[in-house]
């Protein structure tokens, strides 16, 4: 009886670990919430292609909240009331998540989403902006604010790029290339700032696969914008023949930003240098600080 009794205690307490160390593991992970539904991209196809890279960390529960699709140029009146319905329900509880990534390009959310979203980035939530997200929302000030740059025209915003010395050079609005990209090749990524935590390791140039080359991108570029890394745009490609900055960070109010334009499809956000930015990128916008390793291939990336 004795011996049962004991027995019976120590399997409660082997049990009562357990119970313990299960939520703990789990309050480890960082929420994350992705917002797609509507982009001049296929988000159908880099939306799982992004939640695996990140759950395959082991750092992130990751949840997808889809908006409402674009209505159709000649909407009917039906439609018309059912998007509206569906808009009226489209309500991310950003509270819950550390860090939104934006993977969304479309029609302006609802002035309620708009203010409960800079509201969560000005106290503190974490940002992650992917691709084309860039392109986003031109009349939406914050928003500018947040990401420095976008996929705008030259009379948008200021310009920012590098030159050879490796000096930050400010093109105002209006003077100099607007938004635009050359056909999508494979081209080298340079580190610009090797003691970041998102880019501690990484090897000084490395290469990525066929992806497009963005230039000339345009916004308020506010002083806290802080660049990680450039690309030389080659005019034979289609480019400016300039250094392009590629990700980068910001501050938004206690929020942290950061902003990548590689991975305009599937296999150009999965290859090392894409996934190493995105995922430390991410890591980074909900915490401040790094611990998820650099992909075990991405030495092999260094490029000359
Ligand atoms: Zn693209």
């Amino acid at each position: 009886m004795r011996i049962a009794f004991r027995l019976a205690l120590l399997a409660a307490a082997v049990l009562t670990t357990a119970a313990l160390a299960l939520p703990a593991a789990a309050a480890d992970k960082i929420n994350l919430l992705i917002i797609d539904g509507q982009n001049g991209h296929d988000w159908k196809a880099t939306t799982p292609v992004i939640k695996d890279l990140l759950t395959k960390t082991d750092r992130f529960n990751v949840d997808v909240c889809t908006s409402p699709p674009a209505l159709p140029g000649k909407a009917t009146d039906d439609q018309k009331t059912a998007s509206k319905d569906a808009w009226a329900k489209f309500r991310p509880d950003f509270a819950k998540y550390q860090v939104v990534l934006i993977n969304y390009c479309g029609q302006p959310w609802p002035e309620e989403v708009v203010k409960a979203f800079e509201k969560y980035v000005e106290d503190g939530g974490g940002l992650v902006v992917y691709h084309f997200a860039v392109a986003g929302w031109p009349p939406w000030a914050a928003w500018n604010k947040m990401i420095c740059l976008g996929w705008k025209p030259a009379n948008f915003g200021d310009r920012i790029s590098i030159d050879e010395s490796g000096k930050i050079v400010r093109t105002p609005k209006g003077e100099g290339p607007g938004c635009g990209h050359g056909p999508a090749h494979e081209w080298a990524v340079d580190i610009r700032d090797k003691d970041h935590p998102i880019t501690k390791g990484m090897p000084a140039r490395m290469q990525h696969v066929k992806d497009e080359l963005y230039h000339g991108q345009r916004g308020p570029a506010p002083e806290t914008m802080h660049i990680l890394s450039s690309a030389l745009s080659d005019k034979a490609k289609g480019g400016t023949g300039t250094n392009e900055p590629i990700t980068w960070t910001n501050t938004f109010g206690k929020g942290r930003v950061f902003v990548t334009l590689l991975g305009h499809d599937g296999p150009a956000t999965s290859d090392p240098v894409s996934t190493a930015f995105l995922v430390r990128g991410a890591e980074w916008a909900a915490t401040g600080a790094v611990t998820i390793p650099l992909p075990k291939d991405l030495t092999a990336a260094e490029a000359k």
